[in-house]
């Protein structure tokens, strides 16, 4: 199992991360990125979530083995 999260106090809120994986990640009011509760935990790690991870220019993605 993983989990998905996003560092708030890294993102900067660019969307890369919607770009590479729109299905895994929302964005509050603020213009920041999150991972919706239903998203958050994932039993297989899909090639466009790491590269959300990958392209984040402030290294905010983060992945979790739970
Ligand atoms: S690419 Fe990274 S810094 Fe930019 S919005 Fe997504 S999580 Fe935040």
């Amino acid at each position: 199992m993983y989990r998905i999260s996003v560092d708030s106090s890294r993102c900067q809120g660019h969307a890369r991360c919607m770009a590479f994986a729109p299905e895994a990640f929302d964005f509050d009011d603020e213009g920041y990125a999150f991972v919706p509760d239903g998203m958050a935990e994932t039993a297989e790690l899909s090639e466009s979530i790491r590269r959300a991870e990958a392209n984040c220019p402030e290294r905010a993605v983060k992945i979790e083995e739970a």
